[in-house]
């Protein structure tokens, strides 16, 4: 059987499953809502889950300081920040990109929540591993204990978040007496997917999980979320037949860059909050969503009558976007 690895209970769960009514009738299928982005205020989105079961090993092993990294907006260093605070524990940042005169959106956040942070190029953020290193070092040398979180919180332990979501999904389903035949959600590190497509096998939600990544490519996702599953699969001994599971990768949607979305995007944006009183972010879940909307009436989804969509969280991330709202 199953043996999660240890879990802290940090994330507002279970999220609601709601029926995007307005649209739903629009698109002539049910599109459900999985409204991951109330797992939390400060910590909204797909991240506390993973965070639950690396910030529980950070602890386990006496840890007193976590380093990780992302982009000026990752939400995934905000939520860390956010939890770190509640936990008693400091918090470095690596964060790709100039620090801006006035910060906004998530990096204000990542100050008000007393983040250390170093802004580094995206040549220097190439060799990431150095400078996990380098950071790490100088908090040792300080006496500290220094936990490292990757980009994303996606590792075979983060993998664990979108695991334990599954049962939440098939009592959700169960209550509202449905079986989806899609699960969609965006990817950016892969381990949102890597733990659905896990959790999707052992908890028999019989579901088709699709991602639309937001950067990089398909190639690059299958062979980071395929070695991801590996490494879990090594790491926990399970009897799963990781190498069997489809990784379904939607391509095509990245549009101008990672961060950054066309007109098009943002107009689901406007649709979404418009019709259903949701917010949707410009690099993940508007992007995500909006690719939905255009697969949903192709070939592909043909006959398909109910889809999941997660709402992995991002809000903060429409403030410094503002520009492309006025
Ligand atoms: C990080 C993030 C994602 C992508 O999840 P991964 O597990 O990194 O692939 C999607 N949506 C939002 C809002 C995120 O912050």
């Amino acid at each position: 059987m199953l043996t999660y690895p240890p879990r802290l209970r940090l994330a507002n769960l279970p999220t609601p499953l709601q029926l995007l009514s307005r649209l739903s009738a629009d698109m002539g299928l049910n599109i459900w809502m999985k409204r991951d982005d109330l797992t939390g205020t400060a910590t909204s989105g797909n991240k506390i889950r993973k965070l639950e079961f690396c910030l529980a090993k950070a602890k386990a092993e006496n840890c007193d300081t976590v380093i990780t990294c992302g982009g000026i907006q990752s939400n995934h260093c905000r939520a860390t920040a956010a939890l770190c605070a509640k936990l008693g524990l400091q918090v470095h940042l690596i964060l790709r990109g100039v620090s801006p005169e006035s910060p906004d959106g998530n990096l204000l956040l990542d100050k008000i929540f007393g983040a250390s942070i170093s802004f580094v190029t995206d040549e220097e953020y190439r060799s990431l591993d150095e400078l996990f290193e380098r950071v790490a070092n100088q908090y040792i040398q300080r006496g500290n204990k220094p936990f490292m979180i990757p980009t994303g919180a996606s590792d075979e332990i983060g993998l664990w978040g979108y695991i334990a979501a599954c049962p939440e999904l098939k009592r959700d389903f169960e209550e509202k007496e449905i079986s989806p035949d899609v699960i969609f959600t965006a990817t950016g590190s892969g381990g949102t997917q890597a733990g659905l497509i896990l959790g999707n096998y052992i908890y028999e939600l019989d579901c088709d999980i699709q991602s639309v990544n937001v950067c990089d490519d398909e190639a690059y996702f299958l062979n980071k979320i395929g070695g991801d599953l590996n490494k879990w699969q090594h790491c926990f001994d399970s009897d799963v037949p990781v190498e069997t599971l489809p990784i379904n990768i939607i391509d095509g949607y990245v549009g101008p860059g990672y961060g950054r979305a066309d007109e098009h995007v943002f107009d689901t944006i406007k649709r979404v909050a418009r019709q259903e009183g949701i917010l949707l972010d410009p690099v993940y879940t508007g992007k995500a969503f909006d690719a939905m909307l255009t697969e949903l009436k192709s070939d592909r989804f043909a006959g398909v009558k109910n889809v999941v969509f997660i709402h992995t969280g991002g809000v903060y991330g429409l403030f410094p976007q503002r520009q492309n709202f006025l």
